[in-house]
């Protein structure tokens, strides 16, 4: 936390204290003034407690006021610094073990624990400490002995019950989390596997065991609910206690009856801002799990190290040189060492205009091959150039913004056709987006389905091909001095395959481009073919002389053609 923040993190808490010391210094004005008043005094000598009454009133208020607004700004600044850093850590996206969905709740309730520690915990563990030790204060001046009590409820209330619904709160989370994510399992197989439980006539079973499962957790979640409740009125009985005791002590030392009715309702008062730190002990159980989280993913290393001064961006056009280029995965968690390396020794040079297509088995390198050139893998030796720089020595944002293109998996936004190809280009006007469609000949389709048609999830259903196109669309908008393809035609029938690769071989003439894919038809149109085994470059040349060569190209070639009689 930097200088800033503690210094609005102190207003906060000054301005909590201040709300709670007002609420105290209202109740003991107001109880000095209605047990004088009884006693009828002349009205001048009760003005100045009126008046204190009045301005601890109008003090409480606008305090809480200020109290509210510093102490979510802090949070809120606090929250959103823990975004930040979140995204750094995962940008570029390359971290092990943290799947999408796993992830996603990390960025969103993890990071909403940041807020709710401060706002709910720390900041109102501080004002309560001040205000009980103000009313400490008040019972000391008072009646000393008083005071002991009043402090022994207060820790009572305030430090040990929320250590012990904090403990509650992790012994149930243990037992809650199993059972709902049972029953989230029950229902997401009710869910997806309707069709097959209707067939096969499992549907009534699959329905009970997921009824059992919905009543196991409610039944957990009622028995946490009367340890909470129990927890809470625990709290209230301690405050009641407390002030019959005081009031108790007071009438045996024979203290007048001004002093006891402000011993007894100072002693009540203290323990308003206290009482809520039970519920705020519950909290902190998921609280320290959370933050717990977000130290993992901010602990994993980073698969790239940005350099320290990047170097300017170089301007296209680009002639991009990979020598003898060696890249090794880290391990698994669950493996010592790492295995062979995903790429060995592989050399290319791409010219501006040049196209280049890489082929080979699966697990060949040819993604990993990709990756190090947008930088998301880092080598192990060797180095790629671009016009003469290291590509190490350039920011990372920087040569994704050279070299990019087509993602394996693309993805389609819960957002308009119009904004998910400017997803690519920002900027781009209705002319560019034409353009864009035109070439990736998706002109057609964008008519049919309107500029403003919603896609994505439960939106318009896209088909592969269109989905390809889309994607290609997008690449094509974004215009990178050099243009990655990786499997474009990837998980498509072979009719809208040929299709879509005849048109990409069209599209990306005199662009300099890389295109990894499986599927030879037309590549000898391309400039060079490069074939990846176990990542080295076992074959490398024009489709002409591959195809006469005995080897990995011929025989894929040969039962590519054969496939197509
Ligand atoms: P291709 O694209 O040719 O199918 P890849 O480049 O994806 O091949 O993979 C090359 C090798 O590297 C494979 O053995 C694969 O298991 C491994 N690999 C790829 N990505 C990772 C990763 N993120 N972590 C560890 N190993 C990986």
């Amino acid at each position: 936390m930097n200088r800033r923040m503690g210094t609005r993190l102190f207003w906060a808490v000054l301005a909590g204290a201040a709300a709670d010391l007002a609420g105290l210094g209202l109740i003991a004005a107001a109880a000095w003034l209605i047990t004088r008043a009884a006693e009828q005094p002349p009205l001048a000598a009760l003005s100045v407690a009126i008046v204190a009454t009045r301005a601890f009133a109008t003090g409480k208020g606008v305090f809480r006021y200020a109290e509210r607004l510093t102490g979510h700004d802090v949070a809120l600044r606090a929250q959103a610094g823990t975004r930040e850093s979140l995204y750094e850590a995962l940008i570029p996206p390359q971290r092990p073990r943290h799947g999408g969905a796993d992830l996603l709740s990390r960025m969103v309730d993890d990071t909403d624990a940041v807020q709710d520690l401060l706002v709910r915990c720390l900041l109102p563990a501080a004002a309560a400490a001040i205000a009980g030790l103000a009313a400490v204060v008040i019972g000391l001046t008072i009646l000393p002995v008083s005071a002991l009590v009043l402090v022994a409820g207060l820790v009572l209330a305030g430090v040990l019950l929320p250590m012990g619904t904090a403990a509650a709160a992790r012994r149930w989370s243990a037992r809650i989390a199993p059972a709902r994510a049972a029953l989230a399992g029950r229902v997401a197989d009710l869910v997806h596997g309707s069709a097959d439980l209707a067939a096969y006539g499992a549907d009534d079973e699959a329905l009970a065991r997921a009824q059992a499962a919905g009543e196991a957790l409610a039944g957990l979640e009622r028995r946490q609910a009367r340890v909470h409740a129990a927890a809470l009125a625990g709290g209230t009985l301690v405050q009641g206690l407390t002030v019959a005791g005081v009031v108790l002590l007071a009438q045996g030392a024979g203290a007048d009856s001004v002093g006891t009715a402000v011993l007894a309702l100072t002693s009540l008062v203290a323990f308003e801002p206290v009482l809520p730190l039970a519920a705020a002990g519950e909290r902190m159980a998921g609280i320290t799990a959370a933050l717990r989280r977000l130290r993992e993913v901010r602990a994993s290393a980073p698969a790239v190290t940005e350099p320290a001064a990047p170097g300017p961006r170089p301007e296209a056009p680009l002639t991009v040189e990979i020598d003898d280029l060696v890249v090794r995965h880290p391990a698994p968690s669950h493996e010592e060492r790492a295995g062979r390396p995903a790429l060995d020794g592989v050399s290319l040079r791409l010219t501006p205009g040049r196209r280049v297509a890489i082929v080979g088995p699966s697990g060949a390198g040819k993604s990993t091959l990709l990756a190090a050139l947008m930088r998301l893998v880092e080598p192990e030796s060797g180095r790629v150039r671009v016009n003469g720089v290291d590509l190490r020595d350039l920011d990372g944002d920087d040569v994704r913004a050279l070299m990019t293109g087509l993602t394996q998996d693309p993805y389609i936004f819960r957002a308009s056709l119009r904004d998910n190809l400017r997803l690519a280009g920002p900027g781009a006007d209705d002319e560019a987006l034409r353009r864009a469609v035109r070439d990736a000949r998706l002109e057609e389709w964008v008519e049919r389905t309107g500029w403003d048609a919603e896609l994505g999830e439960d939106g318009r259903t896209v088909s592969g091909g269109q989905l390809q196109r889309l994607a290609l669309a997008r690449a094509l908008l974004y215009d990178p001095p050099v243009l990655l393809l990786d499997e474009p035609a990837e998980a498509l029938d072979e009719e809208t395959a040929d299709r879509l690769m005849g048109d990409l071989l069209d599209v990306t003439r005199d662009r300099t481009t890389l295109l990894v894919t499986h599927r030879l038809k037309g590549l000898e149109l391309v400039d060079e073919v490069i074939v990846l085994e176990e990542g080295r470059v076992v074959q490398r040349g024009h489709h002409d002389e591959l195809v006469s060569t005995p080897g990995y190209y011929r025989d894929l070639w040969e039962s590519e053609v054969l496939t197509r009689r």
